[in-house]
Formats: C-alpha cells, structure tokens, sequence
C-alpha cells in the first residue's frame, strides 16, 4: 500500500449489512491506510456499532456511531447518512427493525423475478450469504456471481437489479425529512449521502439541501469516493454557503465494489482529519 496520512473514513460498510468484510477486517483495513477515525455505516442496522467501539479501542481508531438509511424523494433514492446518535434509543432501533422487515417483504419478490428470468436462485440462499437482517441487492448480486450468472456485481445490477431493469421490485421507504427526523431525534447528525449520486443540477440540488436544513439536516458529504474534483469542489463551496457540516467516506463494500478501498477510496480520496472535531461537536459529543 502506497503510504498515506492520516485522514477519516465516515462511510464504511461490513457483513452486518452488505459489505463483505467483517467489522475487523474492515478496521484493519482502515488502520493501514491510516485512518485515525471512522464510522461503520451499514444500511438500517446498529448491530456492528458495539464490535466497531471494541475494535476501535484496541486498534486506536476513534469510533463514531453510523447508519445509512436510503430514503425515496420524487421518485429516486436518496441517502442519508447519520452520525453521533444514541444507538440504543429504543424509538430508533424500532424504526430501522421496520426498515429491515421492509427488505425481506422486497427481496423474494426480487427473487420471483429472477427466477421468472431463468436466473434459478432461492431467497434461501440469498439469506444464508447474507447472514444479516439487513439483507441488501448486493447480498443477491453475490449469490448471481456466485452460481455464474453474472461476472461482477456491476453487470448484476446493470442487468437485472438497478431501478427500470427487469428484477427490480422497490421497496417501502421514508422521505428524507422522515430519516433525518429519525436521526435528529436519536441525538444524531444527518447528512446527505453521496451528492453525486443525486443527479440534479446544481440549482437543484442546492435547493433540495435549503429544503433538507430546513427540515434538521447539518451536513453534506462533500468527500466521496468517485466525486470527480470539480463535484467535490462544488459541494464543499454549496456546504459552506448553507452553514452545513463537511463529512467524507469511501462508501467501502469489498467484493460488489472491488474498486474502492478503505481510507483512500479509487487511490485519490483523502477526507481531512480535521473535520472530525466539528462533527463530534454537532453531536454533543
Ligand atoms: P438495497 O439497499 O437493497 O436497495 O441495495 C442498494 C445498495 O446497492 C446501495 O446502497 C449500494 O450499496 C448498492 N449498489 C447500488 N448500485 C450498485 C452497483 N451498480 N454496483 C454495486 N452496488 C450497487
Ligand atoms: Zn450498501
Ligand atoms: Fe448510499
Ligand atoms: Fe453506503
């Protein structure tokens, strides 16, 4: 590994939702690319927070509680990450629980398609790979490259399980004001995930971030793993504009995203170690 220095990772993902590798691998990652803090950020599950806190002590890395929740506004996913909450809030815990419930009322039914396609795959399986509650489309693009019928995850969602191709099936989600309450009212941080995956313009994003605030939003990530540099130059001056917290992460999966590593995402991300400090602040912590 080329050497590095020290910077943040606050969007991670592990085998406790549909990252491939286990909270350790994924800190030891993390440690030898110098990251000195990170949040885990796995899809509607707390269930790696207390390992990552344990690992994190041992490992000295800082460990900040993290969540992803994927909300629909006008039609298209938008994800919001969170920060800083209070994990065990009973309240909270109950709202991603109907979250992962949601997953396994969608994924048979993605299944069914599949198999309608001649792709001849079982939840069963997808379950067993997955070992989770929070069984995700990465978990089923796996299982296809697994048995053969596809030779990456890409070629997975492209043909069969992005939005419009022929297995997806969507499933129940909140509006973004809805997970940002969430957070906010678990004592956490939300954050809009992934700008660039927004695919508004630039007017109509920074809109989109006026209308967030308004409804409890403190932050953007500006740093991303595939934000080319004027993306995120962009983000960073609209974030600034709005009073809005910077966050920064690789989004790191392992095997459905092989070309992004923890800390340094394609090799050029370097989320400043700095910004840690006014995040922690944000979340009284
Ligand atoms: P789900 O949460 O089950 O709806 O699955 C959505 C997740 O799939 C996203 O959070 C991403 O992690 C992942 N994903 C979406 N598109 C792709 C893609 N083209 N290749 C790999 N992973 C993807
Ligand atoms: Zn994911
Ligand atoms: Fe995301
Ligand atoms: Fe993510």
């Amino acid at each position: 590994m080329p050497p590095t220095a020290p910077r943040l990772d606050l969007h991670l993902h592990t085998t406790h939702s549909d990252g491939s590798l286990s909270v350790r691998e994924v800190l030891t990652r993390a440690k030898q690319a110098q990251v000195v803090a990170l949040a885990i950020t796995d899809h509607d599950t707390v269930s790696g927070i207390p390992e990552a806190l344990a690992i994190g002590q041992e490992l000295g890395i800082e460990v900040l509680p993290g969540i992803e929740i994927s909300s629909r506004h006008r039609e298209k996913e938008l994800h919001i990450l969170g920060y800083g909450f209070d994990w065990q809030e009973p309240d909270f815990l109950d709202r991603l629980k109907s979250l992962r419930a949601g997953r396994h009322d969608r994924n048979p039914q993605i299944v069914e398609k599949l198999r309608a396609l001649g792709v001849e795959i079982t939840y069963e399986e997808v379950r067993d790979l997955a070992g989770t509650e929070s069984v995700g489309r990465p978990h089923i693009a796996r299982v296809l490259m697994k048995r053969g019928y596809v030779s990456s995850a890409k070629e997975a969602f492209d043909r069969f399980l992005a939005d419009g191709k022929a297995a997806y099936v969507p499933r129940t989600l909140p509006d973004p004001a809805t997970a940002v309450g969430w957070i906010r009212a678990a004592g956490g941080v939300p954050v809009l995930a992934h700008p660039t995956w927004v695919r508004e313009s630039q007017a109509g994003l920074a809109q989109l971030c006026r209308d967030l605030k308004e409804q409890g939003l403190l932050g953007v990530e500006v740093h991303y793993s595939t934000h080319r540099p004027s993306e995120t130059s962009e983000y960073l001056t609209l974030a600034k504009s709005l009073d809005l917290i910077v966050t920064g992460g690789s989004d790191f999966h392992g095997e459905t995203k092989p070309d992004i590593e923890v800390g340094i995402g394609r090799g050029d991300l370097k989320v400043p170690a700095a910004l840690l400090e006014p995040l922690k602040k944000a979340a009284g912590r």
